[in-house]
């Protein structure tokens, strides 16, 4: 017998599920087409983890000097490391201006230059002249708050189209038909207690990042992968999850993120004997080489006792050369979390800083029209109907093994949008919603019911600690075949324990024990494919830096990892990189000579 739970029934053409700067771009598309679009979220939208975006947006608008959208693609394709999708890159990198200006046009408040173009900066691994030239100033900012900015502007856009939102609102699981199709959503609501069934002809996962997973991170609280654990659920895939980015620059002790914008501007690192060790190891772009790349030499600098501070295990990074007013200017929130989190006077002293578990580069795979797939040996691109998957969620995939800055605000809107342009092709606003599958539903309920009733003997803070430690410890920044097999044996111990786990609230209404635990069971499928993902790889490529296999092995590992969890299992197979480009040089596209595998250095 299923648990009873009194439901309240609601019929869309869309549910977009989470409300950051992808769920809100690609509600305002569908909204401004006339879909009949609902937007959940379970935090109030501008509290999602967008509005910490600090540094900026990537796009090729040249307004700082000579830039081409091709060699934006190309610092993508190479920031990669040959791991992104060729078609996806390129449709990044070709679209992003044009979402830019159209953020422009909704009203975000770029900060501006002299003649009164959006002020771009520049960020690590932004290049001209497919990486021969020198660095190009290519990211859009609104000081140091651009994704506040973006944040604030598309909840009023969406607002004004009519979005629906459903605010405090959490979806606990996908509906699914018998044969794959997904239907809807089911969700709680937080503040009242009761139980919602979302029924929609497209669902679009835009819930974020995970990187909770870790004790480390710069994400918010609420970034607990949760779109990862409702597809896993529902027998999909997760895609590449191994690769995980380490921010260089988070405040030390805290975690909080000094932007990468700040090294843009002009500041450098220094170790304990006050060298600038960035020009050892990147002779060309020194402190702005790829973030992966600075990750790694810090940490090698640590290692091998260069450190500052009493316990030699962190950085400093300067700003104080800098003339106060440019800081006041340009980074006037970084300034702010310099004092309050490190007790710092930027004008005046270093930042002690520490590499920073920061994005996932993995996530729902999909096509570059934020369709989920659910590749098989046969189909590597078969679509999953009823399903889309944009922003962090999602893996399309652009960043491949590594991220570059403000690579993912431009990721959000270009792909959110991309989302809405196909829906209004897919969605037919005139056709009747489909008949909902009871037994999804039953089975999403009893699992919720399982939950707020569990009554073992694990608490949900308990373990949840024990995963994030040993994910912090075993799939870090540098890895090896001994601390990752030893991750995964503790991992699958661990993710066995949530059967073990103890609920102590069993009310409905505001019972944050019980969403915590929910969160934990999302959190943990996507911690699993991590580390087993890592775990498989053999070889080093982008963030998954393998000292036993230290170097890229194009024959055997250019291909994207496919992981399905079920339980504390996950089963792994591979699925082709795609290569080819949207268009080719004749048609005006990117020369394929350009972005050959090479050797990433900067
Ligand atoms: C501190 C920081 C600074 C950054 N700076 C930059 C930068 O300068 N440039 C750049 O390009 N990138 C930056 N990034 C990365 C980038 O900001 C994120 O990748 C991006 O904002 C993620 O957006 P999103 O739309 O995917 O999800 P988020 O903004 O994380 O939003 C997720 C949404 O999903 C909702 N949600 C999640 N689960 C559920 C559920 N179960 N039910 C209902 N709703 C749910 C949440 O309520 C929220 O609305 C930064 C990241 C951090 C952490």
């Amino acid at each position: 017998m299923t648990a009873s739970y009194d439901i309240t029934h609601h019929t869309y053409d869309v549910v977009v599920i989470g409300a950051g700067g992808s769920g809100l771009r690609a509600t305002l598309g569908m909204a401004e087409q006339g879909l009949k679009t609902a937007c959940i979220s379970k935090v109030f939208p501008t509290r999602s983890h967008t509005v910490a975006a600090q540094g900026g947006i990537a796009a090729s608008l040249s307004n700082m000097g000579p830039d081409h959208w091709q060699w934006h693609m190309y610092d993508t394709v190479k920031g990669s490391d040959w791991l992104g999708d060729t078609d996806a890159m390129e449709y990044l990198a070709r679209e992003a201006p044009k979402a830019v200006y159209e953020l422009e046009h909704y009203g975000v408040p770029f900060s501006r230059t002299e003649d009164g173009t959006i002020y771009q900066r520049p960020f690590g691994g932004h290049t001209t002249e497919f990486g021969e030239g020198p660095p190009v100033q290519r990211t859009c900012a609104a000081a140091d708050r651009t994704g506040h900015a973006i944040l604030h502007t598309l909840y009023g856009q969406s607002l004004k189209h009519n979005a629906e939102f459903y605010i405090e609102y959490f979806a606990t699981d996908l509906i699914m038909s018998e044969d794959g199709q997904c239907q809807g959503v089911v969700a709680w609501k937080l503040d009242d207690g009761t139980m919602h069934v979302f029924s929609a002809k497209m669902v679009v996962l835009a819930t974020g990042g995970y990187g909770r997973a870790y004790f480390s991170a710069t994400s918010a609280h609420t970034c607990t992968g949760d779109g990862g654990g409702m597809v896993a659920r529902a027998g999909l895939p997760l895609q590449d999850m191994e690769f995980v980015q380490f921010h260089p620059t988070g405040i030390y002790g805290s975690g909080c993120l000094i932007t990468e914008g700040a090294r843009g501007e002009g500041g450098y690192l220094t170790n304990s004997e006050g060298e600038r060790f960035m020009e050892r190891y990147a002779p060309t772009y020194k402190d702005l080489a790829s973030r992966d790349v600075v990750s790694r030499c810090i940490t090698i600098e640590i290692r091998e006792g260069r450190g500052v501070g009493p316990n030699k295990d962190h950085m400093h990074l300067h700003l104080n050369h800098l003339p106060p007013e440019a800081l006041a200017e340009r980074l006037p929130g970084i300034s702010e979390s310099a004092r309050i989190f490190a007790g710092v006077d930027v004008t005046k002293e270093p930042i002690p800083i520490l590499p920073t578990v920061h994005y996932n580069m993995g996530g729902i795979p999909t096509n570059y029209w934020g369709e989920v797939l659910n590749p098989s040996a046969d189909e590597p691109d078969a679509v999953v109907p009823g399903l889309m998957a944009v922003g962090e969620a999602g893996c399309a995939s652009v960043h491949g093994a590594n991220r570059l800055g403000s690579n993912s605000l431009i990721d959000l809107v270009v792909f959110g949008r991309a989302a809405a342009i196909r829906a209004g092709k897919v969605v037919d606003p005139e056709a009747a919603n489909p008949t909902l599958n009871q037994a999804s539903i039953d089975k999403a309920l009893g699992r919720f019911d399982g939950i707020r009733y569990a009554n073992g003997s694990t608490p949900t803070a308990e373990l949840r600690l024990e995963m994030q430690k040993t994910m912090q410890a075993d799939a870090a920044v540098f890895r090896t075949d001994k601390t990752l097999a030893e991750g995964v044996e503790k991992m699958t111990a661990v993710a066995g324990k949530l059967n073990d786990i103890k609920v102590t609230d069993r009310s409905l209404v505001w019972n944050s024990d019980l969403m915590e635990t929910l969160e934990l069971t999302n959190l943990m499928p996507n911690a699993l494919a991590t580390i087993t993902g890592a775990e498989a790889r053999k070889e080093s490529r982008g963030a998954h830096a393998h000292e036993d296999y230290p170097d890229r092995d194009d024959k055997a590992w250019r291909v994207h990892t496919i992981s399905r969890v079920d339980g504390n299992r996950v089963d792994l197979s591979y699925r082709p990189v795609h290569l080819d480009p949207l268009s080719t040089a004749e048609e005006g596209g990117i020369d394929l000579k350009k972005i050959a595998p090479k050797a990433r250095v900067y």
